[in-house]
């Protein structure tokens, strides 16, 4: 696990530590999965391998920190303050990209917008959005029920794979009678849904 130093001021071991230490072994060990799938889809999709590599180890960079904290971030950091309503899971990703460009030293837009969109999608998807957002669904350590047609629909189209976790997350957060962010369902009237 080696990355260029391109996107950070930070070599590579120093964002390979500092992530290490924000997180669990084994949110570490999703990291690791959801960057090799990363450059796999990359390949496939034509997208540069090392950005999307690069991307997916730190997508959940800002998973585990503490809600305090998050919530002072929100309030005096410019963050539409309806996040306040919400809780980690949203976070993490559209709030998570403050953590990573203090802590990371990573500022790279394209990037930083596929961390802001891996957990909800959006209506507009760039391909290495799209590799963020499959790679973290596919990667080896998952083991949910149907990741196999998941995998198989992904590495076919990427596209299809964007409408196939919409639909299934939808699915699976409306039997737990969870909050649906407004973002994901917007995402899913664009991808998920049978034309
Ligand atoms: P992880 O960070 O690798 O665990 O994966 P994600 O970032 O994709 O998702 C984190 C959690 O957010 C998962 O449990 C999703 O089911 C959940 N999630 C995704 N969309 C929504 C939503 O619209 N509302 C709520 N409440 N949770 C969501
Ligand atoms: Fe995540
Ligand atoms: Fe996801
Ligand atoms: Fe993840």
């Amino acid at each position: 696990l080696v990355f260029k130093k391109t996107y950070s001021s930070l070599s590579s071991s120093e964002i390979i530590a500092k992530e290490k230490s924000n997180m669990t072994a084994d949110r570490f060990e999703h990291c690791i999965g959801v960057s090799k799938t990363a450059r796999k889809l990359a390949e496939l999709n034509h997208y540069d391998v090392d950005k999307a590599a690069l991307a997916g180890f730190i997508h959940d960079y800002a998973k585990q920190v503490a809600v305090d904290e998050y919530r002072e971030v929100i309030k005096t950091q410019g963050f539409d303050q309806d996040l306040l309503n919400w809780n980690r899971s949203i976070w993490h990703g559209i709030v998570g990209t403050y953590f990573i460009q203090r802590d990371l030293k990573i500022n790279d837009p394209e990037i930083l917008t596929a961390v802001r969109k891996h957990t909800t999608a959006d209506v507009e998807m760039t391909t290495l959005d799209k590799i963020v957002f499959m790679a973290d669904y596919i990667e080896p350590g998952r083991s949910f029920s149907g990741v196999e047609e998941a995998r198989k629909i992904t590495y076919a189209n990427i596209n299809q794979g964007v409408g196939y976790q919409l639909a299934h997350t939808l699915k699976f957060l409306i039997d737990k009678r969870n909050k649906i962010y407004p973002r994901t369902l917007d995402a899913y009237n664009v991808w998920g849904i049978n034309e």
